[in-house]
């Protein structure tokens, strides 16, 4: 039985994808034929993020946050991080330990980034050179509102770097039309394709600008965009496989279509919260113009436990998983995203419901009977 990923990244993979990576040629990372596959799959990343023709995509073996890293490597003036989440709050981490100045500021995770807030923001700090944030946190489900703060970086002259890690590919993401100046994607979330490798798509002019400016020796932006873009010719061993997945992964998604994808994830999501409430969920509010289409955030039902929930589902090769401060908080996520339909989803409700009935049953004060 296929096991349901129904956790934020990584995602259940279409076989095709999955077939890709076991059924790659044996090349070296060196070979045309591997350079021209990299190529590939730069260029269609960076068609389906709107960036075609300006952008480029430069790609590094490693998760989500070392494309993160890599992109903040290189910032050299003042950065003014957003903070509104578990996410935004690892950007504002990785800034300190390579020694980037910045500044931060705080939002409520559950209504997220306020744009007047950035506007005064910068206005009191004219020495601000880019603004640094996470567009989709995938601790919330809280969309950051990219098209506004596009208007305020380039009427205030400022780079705007984007962690576009789990919207890109699932969610109206546009690089040109919100003059975004770098952002990051990750294979394994919208994009659904294989861990262990993420990518900085970068305009061209931005990219330029960038060389001797790296604070990291591997994640250094200059080098891997000049070496890739000119010949596709990794400067480190490459996961070969990997690149095999995702240019297969990236033409299943040029063909559904990101608004198609992002309709599609949106149905499921819009599906999982009915089903939650009957299921006696609550569903915690957040904004609806800065819903995403992907994550779920909800209170279970009293008598319900977690770490049981977890263990019932596993049983039933479905994984959940939600991090520490949220429980902490008494709250959940489910996540409705990668090769995701309405049977899944069926077979996801299905078995919460059994679980439901089981801990219904259990719950019962003792000496208390069922009614024949
Ligand atoms: C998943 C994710 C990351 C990176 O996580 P990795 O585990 O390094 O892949 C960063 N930012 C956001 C918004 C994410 O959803």
């Amino acid at each position: 039985m296929r096991r349901l990923l129904m956790n934020p990244g990584p995602t259940n993979v279409h076989p095709s994808v999955r077939a890709a990576a076991f059924e790659a040629p044996d090349w070296c990372h060196r070979d045309l034929g591997f350079a021209s596959k990299v190529q590939s799959v730069c260029s269609k990343l960076a068609a389906i993020s709107g960036g075609q023709g300006r952008y480029d995509a430069v790609p590094f073996v490693a998760s989500g946050t070392g494309a993160n890293e890599a992109m903040i490597s290189v910032v050299s003036g003042r950065m003014l991080v957003l903070v509104a989440g578990r996410y935004s709050e690892r950007l504002w981490l990785i800034a300190q330990r390579l020694g980037v100045q910045a500044s931060r500021l705080d939002f409520s995770p559950l209504s997220g980034v306020d744009c007047a807030s950035v506007a005064q923001a910068l206005i009191k700090d004219p020495q601000i050179t880019d603004i640094c944030l996470v567009h989709h946190e995938t601790t919330t489900g809280v969309l950051a509102p990219l098209p506004e703060l596009g208007q305020l970086a380039r009427s205030f002259k400022v780079g705007l770097l984007v962690d576009g890690i789990s919207s890109i590919g699932g969610h109206d993401f546009d690089l040109c039309r919100d003059s975004v100046a770098m952002a990051t994607v990750t294979a394994n979330k919208c994009l659904e394709s294989l861990p262990g490798i993420s990518f900085l798509l970068a305009s061209r002019e931005v990219l330029q600008t960038t060389q001797g400016k790296s604070r990291s020796f591997y994640f250094d932006v200059h080098e891997q965009w000049s070496r890739t873009a000119a010949s596709g010719k990794t400067p480190f061993t490459a996961a070969v496989s990997l690149f095999f997945a995702a240019d297969v992964a990236l033409d299943r998604l040029l063909a559904e279509t990101v608004r198609g994808r992002a309709h599609r994830y949106r149905r499921l999501k819009q599906r999982l919260e009915r089903e939650l409430l009957t299921l006696g969920f609550s569903l915690v509010a957040v904004p609806e113009d800065r819903k995403a289409n992907i994550l779920t955030l909800a209170r279970l039902p009293s008598y319900w436990n977690y770490n049981e929930l977890y263990e019932a589902l596993m049983r039933e090769h479905i994984t959940i998983y939600t991090d520490e401060v949220t429980l902490s908080q008494g709250m959940v996520f489910f996540a409705t995203m990668g090769d995701l339909h309405e049977a899944d989803l069926d077979r996801f409700v299905d078995a919460l419901a059994r679980f439901g009935r089981q801990r219904g049953s259990a719950s019962l004060p003792i000496g208390v009977c069922t009614p024949l």
